[in-house]
């Protein structure tokens, strides 16, 4: 039986592991390590690094929506779009 895992699936995995490294290692109001007793946790440090360069940001709802609706409806060009909009009254816009 084949043990390799793929790239995603060793990927997947580390994002696993740094998110329970960063729940274990909850530190208190003083900043302390609750798991190490220290002040600056290089596990800590090290996995919330890793997810900020690995895990994709989650875009906001509102952006998603205004995408969609920026994009105009079949057989309107995004010049007629952007007239009709100008004319829309100003508190109408958002
Ligand atoms: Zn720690």
């Amino acid at each position: 039986m084949e043990l390799r895992l793929t790239p995603v699936q060793v990927r997947n995995r580390l994002i696993l592991v740094a998110r329970r490294i960063v729940a274990d290692h909850r530190l208190d109001a003083e900043g302390i390590c609750r798991t190490c007793g220290v002040l600056h946790c290089e596990a800590l440090a090290a996995a919330r690094g890793y997810l900020a360069r690995v895990e994709e940001p989650r875009r906001p709802l509102v952006v998603e929506i205004h995408r969609r609706a920026a994009v105009p409806p079949p057989g309107v060009t995004a010049t007629e779009l952007r007239i009709a909009a100008a004319a829309l009254p100003s508190d109408a816009e958002s």
